[in-house]
């Protein structure tokens, strides 16, 4: 039988006891270990990273971060604070949102970076704080993604000024005096190097066209294999190209470009897993399915239901117990009232249900999600059907494990209500 990933059955054990469940549990050393992983990708002007976290904002995980050398990517202003409170330098962050809020301007005048992300965000940052040196995110035309919800380049995607907007963008930067010195696309997840590279050449000719770019950020979007039939990115593979590519821009232009790459799900996907228990079993028929009912669900993680995306899963009973058991097909459906809340949707089609082939589960079972430190607690319909939010737990170096977020209370849960 397959073992989960970084979860003994003692970790288990003492999250029943201890914290409770569902929880989130993360793993210190695979969380340094991919850090290591992305400073070693390859550059040869100099390299920064970022993470990208949105993926998972807790503390505790920025300061794992912060220690190994890597900078933030943040999506909104309220990361930034976020960030900056977890005891990141302002000079460490850059963000770049879909929607840019005027408080920024006191971030950026104490050293956060920003790249503005369309001409109404240059034109808005321009009145705001004129003359200041800037980023600009370029969408470069093409993406490459999983699904199209995961894809954030090419004319489907309202990610970056659009890459026709160039001279535009040029003009409004100068009528604002803004100095544009760094030049961002994030084209979205994918493992194919071919199209890192093309994504890597079209974003050199947008630096071409602005001779005070000193770097240029490629982003994220480095794709991990969760399940056996999917590809992992080798960072090394997409990046040796890409390095090569910076070899040759500074034999022709002269200019040494800085390289910056923002993973979030690179650095965080297989370095968590979401710890419930099944509390209900349902048949219907022959004909029918077995149904394994968890105490979570797109309460904890939304992924499977948003884009039929799929997670290993472990059905662990008590110690002693899994000798009694068989493996069969079951579909596995989280606690909301909501035909959409379900674990084992077909692949790429979370309206599709397909069985997974899992030890028969029975009320009591631990059922353990892997894979879900990326977009999974970030990124959950919180607090429907007025669930608490799931606790998060470290499994630090040594195999310690305590709390980074406690479970919400109730109290908690409806504290912003008022009944005039
Ligand atoms: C979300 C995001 C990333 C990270 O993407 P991953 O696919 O998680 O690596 C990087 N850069 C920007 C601008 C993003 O919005």
């Amino acid at each position: 039988m397959e073992k989960p990933r970084f979860l003994s059955s003692n970790d288990l054990e003492q999250i029943k006891i201890e914290f409770g469940t569902p929880s989130f549990v993360y793993d210190e050393k695979t969380l340094k270990e991919n850090a290591r992983s992305v400073l070693a990708f390859p550059n040869e002007f100099g390299l920064f990273a970022r993470y990208a976290m949105k993926a998972a904002p807790t503390a505790a995980i920025l300061r794992i971060f912060n220690m190994a050398g890597i900078g933030i990517d943040a999506s909104s202003v309220h990361e930034v604070d976020r960030a900056i409170r977890s005891g990141y330098g302002t000079e460490s962050i850059s963000l770049s949102s879909q929607e840019l809020s005027e408080e920024i301007k006191y971030f950026i005048h104490d050293g956060v970076k920003v790249n503005l992300c369309s001409l109404n965000q240059i034109h808005r940052f321009g009145t705001w704080l004129p003359n200041q040196r800037v980023g600009l995110r370029f969408n470069p035309g093409m993406g490459s993604g999983g699904t199209n919800r995961t894809n954030v380049g090419g004319p489907a995607s309202s990610f970056g000024i659009w890459k026709e907007d160039l001279e535009e963008a040029k003009r409004l930067c100068g009528e604002y005096g803004l100095k544009v010195e760094r030049i961002h696309t994030h084209i979205g997840s994918g493992s194919d190097p071919e199209v890192w590279k093309k994504v890597a050449s079209m974003s050199l000719d947008i630096v071409r066209r602005f001779p005070n770019v000193q770097s240029l950020n490629l982003g994220g979007g480095y794709k991990v294999a969760r399940m056996p039939d999917e590809n992992a990115t080798d960072l090394q593979e997409i990046g040796e190209p890409v390095k090569n590519l910076f070899i040759d821009f500074a034999k022709e232009t002269g200019r040494k470009l800085k390289l910056e790459i923002e993973p979030g799900t690179f650095l965080l996907a297989h370095a968590c897993s979401l710890v419930t228990h099944v509390q209900d079993i349902t048949s219907t028929g022959k004909d029918g399915y077995r149904f394994l009912k968890l105490n979570a669900g797109m309460t904890e993680i939304l992924r499977p239901s948003l884009y039929g995306a799929q997670h290993p899963i472990f059905i662990i009973p008590e110690a002693g117990q899994e000798k009694f058991r068989d493996y069969c097909p079951q579909v596995v459906v989280g606690h909301c009232c909501e035909s959409g809340d379900l674990l084992t949707p077909a692949s790429g089609d979370p309206e599709a249900l397909a069985p997974r082939n899992l030890l028969r589960g029975e009320v009591g079972d631990f059922c353990v999600i892997e894979s879900t430190g990326a977009y999974c607690s970030s990124m959950s319909a919180k607090n429907y059907n007025s669930f608490p939010e799931a606790a998060e737990i470290l499994k630090k170096e040594d195999g310690s494990l305590s709390f980074i977020r406690k479970r919400q209370t109730f109290d908690q849960l409806i504290e912003n209500e008022v009944v005039p």
